[in-house]
């Protein structure tokens, strides 16, 4: 069965896209089916995907505004071997187009309804922010992972967002769940994120992804290439970790899966 995550943090920076777009790769390189949309007017995750973001014909503004399908602007990244949605800067007028329409939140969940089962994972990069964009990708979505630094602060922004999340799911998307934390650009050698992570671990318990992804200056250049970190250098640190991840969301969701038919069974026959 589909599933459709958001990758949110409306900290700036932290990692969103290069996990959006490692994922994608790394899922795909799992023989998954994928599909990623850029949900951020920077177009990011569309450039790192090896897509010219100002070359496409139709990107995901058109989708949103209902000029386009998602099956005509989506572009095949040759480089990760998964679909994109892409968008570019056109997609910041979005908000205003969207605010005069009814149900500006649905728009996008009612787009991918189309192509839903045409993909194994379909993966959301959320801007930093939590705007009406990122409402559309949580309304979509069937749960949230968080990428995030371990850092002072890191914990603050977070209870907002999973605030967000619980009444995303209370208001309007009954089937949204919040997946889990991923550590990421992690240093070892710095004792308070050492302490930060074991903080998290205490907090969030198995919500807590087991894989780290370290610091590494690969996953930072493969952009640059139009390549997937995972791509660009399969070998590197970097590229091992978000690997380890893919595997690792996948064994959750079959673990998920199995609970979920024992728990219908149980109803059925109490
Ligand atoms: P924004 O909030 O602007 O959308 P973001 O949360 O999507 O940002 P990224 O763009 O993925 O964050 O990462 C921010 C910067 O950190 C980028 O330059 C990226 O290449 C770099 N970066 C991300 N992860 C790593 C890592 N594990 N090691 C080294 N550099 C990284
Ligand atoms: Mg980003």
């Amino acid at each position: 069965m589909t599933k459709v995550f958001c990758i949110a943090n409306q900290k700036g920076g932290v990692g969103k896209t290069t996990t959006a777009i490692n994922l994608a790769a790394a899922l795909a390189a799992l023989k998954k089916r994928v599909l990623l949309i850029d949900l951020d007017p920077q177009g990011n995750a569309t450039m790192g995907s090896g897509i010219d973001k100002n070359a496409v014909n139709a990107n995901l503004y058109q989708v949103l505004i209902g000029e386009a399908t998602i099956a005509q602007a989506r572009q095949y990244s040759e480089a990760g071997r998964y679909d994109v949605l892409p968008a570019n800067r056109e997609l910041s007028g979005a908000e205003i187009d969207l605010i005069q329409m009814e149900e500006r939140e649905q728009q996008l969940r009612k787009a991918i309804l189309s192509v839903r089962d045409e993909y194994d994972f379909i993966l959301i990069d959320c801007p930093p922010t939590l705007s009406l964009l990122t409402l559309n990708g949580l309304v979509s979505a069937d749960g949230v992972l968080i990428p995030m630094q371990c850092e002072y602060f890191a914990l603050e922004g977070l209870s907002d967002l999973v605030n967000t999340v619980k009444r995303v799911r209370q208001n309007i998307n009954p089937h949204l769940n919040f997946i889990g934390l991923l550590r990421v650009m992690f240093d070892t050698r710095v004792t308070l994120q050492q302490q930060v992570s074991a903080q998290i671990e205490t907090h969030f318990g198995d919500k807590v992804f087991q894989a780290i992804v370290p610091r590494n200056v690969r996953l930072a250049e493969a952009p640059s290439h139009g390549l997937p970190g995972v791509v660009y250098d399969k070998n590197s640190r970097g590229a091992k970790a978000y690997l380890e991840f893919a595997d690792e969301l996948i064994k959750r969701m079959k673990r998920e899966a199995l609970r979920s038919t024992a728990r219908t069974a149980n109803t059925a026959n109490p």
